[in-house]
């Protein structure tokens, strides 16, 4: 499965979220900024996102986030499922992949604050023109 950000499909429609931060224990002060990506599958209904988290412009963590319940990732995963996977894929986590330049429990504790309803909608929004993107014009690649 491949994840790319929105902006690159969905274009002028697509905002990445920045917001700025001073006097944390825990993080150092800056601009971060949440670049939102999706899976580039047409077939696919994930209904995740994966979060590229820059500070001042540089990768610092990747962050993944499940909208949806833990019945529907079971569902959509199939029978035999570990629950572990499941839950890491409901809710947010740190990736496997990020590169953890900052404290991960902080960024995600940074990020959960920020994870309101209406950006929530946002997330969800910028999925379904993503989604609805890919379909009319899938990527040449398939992995
Ligand atoms: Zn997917």
């Amino acid at each position: 499965m491949k994840f790319i950000p929105a902006g690159e499909r969905i274009g002028e429609q697509h905002q990445v979220r920045t917001v700025g931060l001073a006097a944390s224990p825990d993080l150092p002060d800056g601009e971060y900024t949440f670049v939102d990506c999706y899976c580039t599958d047409p077939e696919c209904d994930c209904r995740r996102v994966i979060i590229l988290v820059l500070h001042n412009g540089k990768h610092v963590s990747t962050i993944n986030y499940g909208w949806e319940s833990s019945a529907f990732y079971k569902k959509w995963y199939g029978g035999k499922t570990v629950s572990s996977i499941i839950e890491e894929m409901k809710g947010s986590s740190i990736d496997i992949a990020s590169p953890n330049r900052v404290k991960g429990p902080a960024m995600l504790a940074f990020f959960n604050r920020l994870l309101t309803d209406d950006y929530v909608n946002v997330l969800k929004k910028h999925y379904m023109k993503f989604k609805r993107a890919i379909k009319n014009d899938p990527p040449p690649y398939d992995d």
